[in-house]
């Protein structure tokens, strides 16, 4: 399954994100000094060497380390900001952004198959960076106090870079956990070797017949497999399954196909719109003609079909012991034959 980020990705996008976070602490230095907010001057200078540092660590590959590193300097440093000049700036609003990102970043390292710090265990850190200044500001006003354009410019900034951000992160992990449980539903569906449906995935053809429709189910079997196996090996049994497996998968689209067992595969149609004597008997004279070659080794290969038709009130398994019965026969018979 791929249904995530590689490493180059997610190196490319914790690059974007450490350039844009020392671009808001260059906007933010120049910001609280303009407003002589110099606590904050010193913070911000520390920030930006801070990212500096960050795309040296991501250039070295260690990702792990930028997020857990960049996540506590959100916290601390958002803390601080609110701590210095008060709630009005919504600094505290980028904590809870953080967060998400946090979530994600564990998701896409779980899915690399990566050691990384759970995201509980470092969350804590952004809600006390949240609580701790909100309940001092309650307590006794913040020592400086931003104009208030200055306000509304960083309340409509963060507003800005954390939809941003977030909103695209979330629309991409709501895409990544749809595709991977269709990749999910698709491997359990099919069979790994020849790539045709499983058994599992025919039930889904029997439970939608028509009442109405007249159905015709086959099973094809290939003649002396056992002795292909024996005499040039299992990886040569596979490459007929797979071989015979394309020429089944040519078939035209309304019959179903699938890999029913071992060396058997089923077949299954309407009698409205497909003559399955003429079809299965095609298919086995394709198979006897296809020129199977596996290394140096030349291959004759038949197959035995037994056909039956759908008779309402019958039961499913009876149907398929019918067409078993008739493959059967076609064996008894001598093989190469289909018995409808
Ligand atoms: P008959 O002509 O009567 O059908 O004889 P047969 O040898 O084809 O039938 P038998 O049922 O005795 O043998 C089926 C063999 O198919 C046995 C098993 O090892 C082999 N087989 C089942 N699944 C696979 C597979 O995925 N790969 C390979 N290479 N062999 C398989
Ligand atoms: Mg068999
Ligand atoms: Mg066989």
């Amino acid at each position: 399954m791929h249904s995530s980020l590689s490493f180059k990705q997610f190196k490319k996008l914790s690059y974007f994100m450490a350039a844009l976070f020392l671009a808001v602490h260059i906007v933010m230095f120049c910001i609280f000094r303009q407003s002589g907010v110099m606590p904050m001057c010193a913070v911000n200078l520390c920030s930006i060497a801070f990212y500096c540092a960050m795309l040296f660590l991501i250039h070295r590959d260690h990702l792990r380390g930028f997020v857990v590193a960049s996540f506590l300097e959100i916290c601390l440093h958002m803390g601080l900001a609110e701590y210095y000049t008060g709630w009005n700036s919504d600094f505290q609003i980028t904590l809870i952004g953080i967060c998400v990102l946090l979530f994600y970043a564990e998701y896409i390292g779980k899915s690399m198959h990566v050691a990384c710090t759970p995201a509980v265990f470092l969350a804590p850190a952004a809600v006390l960076a949240y609580l701790v200044p909100l309940v001092i500001d309650h307590i006794r006003p913040a020592p400086y106090q931003l104009p208030s354009d200055v306000e509304f410019f960083l309340r409509i900034s963060w507003a800005v870079i954390l939809f941003g951000v977030v909103l695209p992160i979330l629309r991409y992990f709501v895409y990544i956990a749809t595709r991977s449980q269709e990749e999910l539903t698709n491997e359990v569906l099919h069979d790994k070797l020849t790539g045709l449906p499983n058994r599992y995935y025919m039930s889904d053809f029997f439970r939608k017949m028509s009442a109405d429709v007249r159905y015709w189910i086959a099973i094809a079997d290939i003649d002396g497999f056992k002795n292909v196996n024996d005499t040039y090996g299992h990886n040569c049994g596979d490459y007929v399954l797979s071989s015979i497996a394309k020429l089944i998968m040519d078939l035209p689209s309304h019959i179903a196909a699938c890999r029913w067992g071992g060396e058997e595969f089923l077949l299954a149609g309407k009698l409205n719109e497909t003559d399955p004597a003429q079809v299965l008997e095609s298919l086995r004279k394709t198979v006897a003609a296809y020129p199977f070659r596996y290394e140096d080794v030349s291959l004759r290969i038949t197959v035995t079909i037994g056909a039956a038709w759908f008779a309402p009130g019958q039961s499913i398994d009876e149907w398929i012991n019918e067409a078993d019965t008739k493959l059967y026969a076609g064996k008894t018979g001598g093989k190469n034959r289909v018995v409808i």
